[in-house]
């Protein structure tokens, strides 16, 4: 069953929601942006329904920390909205919604919607793009990564969304120098949640779980972190080399 997140606080929207897709969809309900974000941060979701105006802010702010953390194209976003403003309209689409959806809306009009937004996340697209370090694969379009742990054996590492954020920060500086603990929360952690005991909770996680894939985060006393193979990653013949800095700061 494919998983919709519905981010809204009227209980009124929230239960014809319900009533139209809760058959359909695996369906969860968040009443506000902090609750919703802590769903987006654990679990992965088919589409997002959002609500623009919640109790702790515009909907809008979660199309724009999805963008920040490259997540954008990973959780295709529907918003519900009051207003028919084409300037309403213009202002969602560019924060990067995938379509928009007026209140009161068609139950049937908004399904079509749901439809048409996952077939085009499930279309195979022609841009694959991996990097490989050590033996982890890094996929940059569906976000995961993975160990290689055989010559044609690779199991899935099940990153965080910010493991996953961490490995491709800790990735483009590989090779390069630390990075300190306060380029790591700017570049890949929500600023309203900065922890460094946080941090360091999530690195201790991606530590283990990419220990798999022969690499391993170093922490350099005052400096930071970085990467580094094991000796034994050679073993494993690595074939797609690491993508130059320039096209990786593309994603
Ligand atoms: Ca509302």
């Amino acid at each position: 069953m494919k998983k919709v997140l519905v981010i809204e606080d009227n209980v009124e929207t929230q239960n014809l929601l319900k009533k139209y897709l809760q058959h359909l969809y695996d369906l969860r309900i968040a009443p506000d942006l902090h609750s919703a974000w802590e769903l987006i941060e654990k679990e992965d979701w088919d589409v997002i329904l959002l609500d623009r105006g919640l109790p702790d802010g515009d909907g809008l702010e979660i199309c724009a920390k999805l963008k920040r953390f490259n997540m954008d194209g990973k959780f295709p976003v529907i918003v519900l909205t009051a207003s028919s403003e084409l300037e309403e309209k213009i202002k969602g689409l560019t924060a990067g919604a995938d379509d928009y959806v007026i209140k009161p809306f068609e139950p049937r009009e908004l399904l079509t919607r749901i439809e048409v937004v996952l077939r085009r996340r499930n279309t195979p697209s022609s841009f694959q793009s991996t990097i490989t370090l050590a033996n982890i694969i890094v996929d940059l379009e569906t976000h995961t990564a993975s160990a290689r742990v055989g010559e044609n054996e690779t199991v899935p590492l099940d990153l965080t969304p910010i493991e996953f954020k961490i490995l491709l920060a800790l990735i483009r500086n590989y090779g390069n120098r630390e990075i300190s603990r306060d380029t790591l929360i700017s570049s890949v952690w929500d600023k309203v949640n900065l922890s460094m005991r946080n941090i360091d909770t999530h690195i201790c996680h991606l530590r283990k779980k990419i220990a798999r894939g022969n690499l391993q985060i170093k922490n350099k006393r005052n400096k930071g972190y970085y990467l580094k193979k094991d000796a034994s990653a050679e073993v494993v013949p690595v074939a797609t080399p690491v993508l130059p800095q320039q096209q990786l700061n593309a994603f």
